[in-house]
């Protein structure tokens, strides 16, 4: 089969590699219909995750069918249409009964670590891929839902919604910022309606995607890289700040502006993934009452916001910018990696 495998910094290619097999009774193989490139795997290929090894097939979103089944495997079938979850779960180690697999302890790939598709094994950059723990690790596509909407809900949909929305405590009435507006930015826009949110504040230093935010539900965009920006924020609640404040980029500069936002007795939701330390003003917080949350998703809200893609109300799709075939792989990656230009947001990349 073809696959993108990473072949250390800067390095990558879509090359013939051999098709994956079952190598445990609790693995199905998947036929990749759809996947896509994550800002994940943009770190990746600048050398960010040391723990992906060269030679490694990236990708950890994507949605296919499924082609062969493992032998304790009898809730899926060959033929099935599914979601590849960016988290495998083994279902009953003590995190997963938790439900925080984002820290499964089954020792394929390593133990504690959930995210391990295209990471510490073989990724859905692919056409087929092997999903350890099928059963509990994809989730079948209703009749009715597309491909593209079925894409956003490996990934990008339960990580806004579990660390961002639920992480941030949003309630009914609640005014909340959403700092940047790129796909998970978008995706939190989309479900923090879900709980209530009065006002949805948009933040980008990108118009282009101001605009957008409006179309996913934000009721309010600001850029706050415009003079007066935080006086604006500020006069759109009642001069406290905003309940919660998600930030959804992961450089300093945002997290500073996320507590800066923020009320007393408000919450600080960091989605964002952070290369370097930020600066911790608990001099000013503790008096706040602030409370700030940090997480890897765990995915156990997929099958809920399936439910919710499958009658309507919420629609993932607006998030496909782009469309290309597995052969264009490597313009696919070169469209995503220029998306202040060429306005990608999420890719759907099929066979
Ligand atoms: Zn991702
Ligand atoms: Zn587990």
């Amino acid at each position: 089969m073809k696959a993108l495998v990473y072949h250390g910094p800067g390095k990558k290619a879509w090359e013939e590699v051999p098709d994956p097999t079952i190598r445990s009774a609790t693995d199905v193989i998947v036929q990749v219909d759809t996947t896509t490139i994550c800002g994940t795997d943009l770190h990746i290929l600048k050398g960010d995750v040391p723990a992906v090894t060269e030679g490694r097939i990236l990708g950890h979103e994507g949605v296919g069918t499924v082609v062969e089944v493992g032998s304790a495997v009898s809730r899926l079938a060959v033929g099935d249409r599914v979601i590849i979850s960016c988290i495998s779960s083994c279902g009953s180690c003590s995190y997963c009964q938790e439900r925080l697999p984002a820290h499964c302890l089954n020792p394929e790939g390593a133990p504690g670590v959930g995210w391990i598709l295209g990471h510490l094994i073989d990724g859905t950059q692919a056409e087929y891929v092997r999903t350890p723990f099928g059963e509990n690790s994809l989730h079948k596509l209703p009749e009715g839902v597309s491909d593209e909407a079925g894409l956003c809900l490996s990934d990008i949909l339960p990580t806004a919604f579990e660390i961002g929305v639920r992480n941030g405590r949003v309630e009914p009435g609640d005014v909340v910022a959403v700092i940047g507006a790129g796909p998970v930015g978008l995706a939190a826009i989309m479900t923090v309606g879900l709980y209530g949110a009065s006002r949805v504040i948009a933040l980008d230093l990108d118009d282009n995607r101001l605009e957008l935010a409006k179309q996913f539900g934000a009721t309010d965009a600001v850029n706050n890289g415009s003079p007066g920006w935080h006086e604006k924020v500020m006069g759109m609640t009642d001069g406290l700040g905003v309940d919660t404040a998600i930030e959804a980029v992961g450089v300093p500069a945002t997290f500073d502006a996320s507590v800066s936002l923020i009320r007393p007795g408000g919450t600080v939701a960091n989605v964002g993934v952070h290369g370097a330390p930020v600066e911790l003003p608990l001099q000013d917080l503790w008096i706040k009452d602030v409370a700030i949350t940090t997480g890897l998703v765990s995915a156990t809200t997929t099958a809920m916001l399936l439910k919710l893609v499958a009658q309507g109300k919420l629609t993932p799709e607006q998030f496909i910018t782009h469309r290309f075939p597995m052969n264009d792989f490597m313009d696919a990656y070169d469209t995503f990696g220029r998306a202040a230009e060429t306005r990608a947001m999420k890719l759907a990349i099929s066979r």
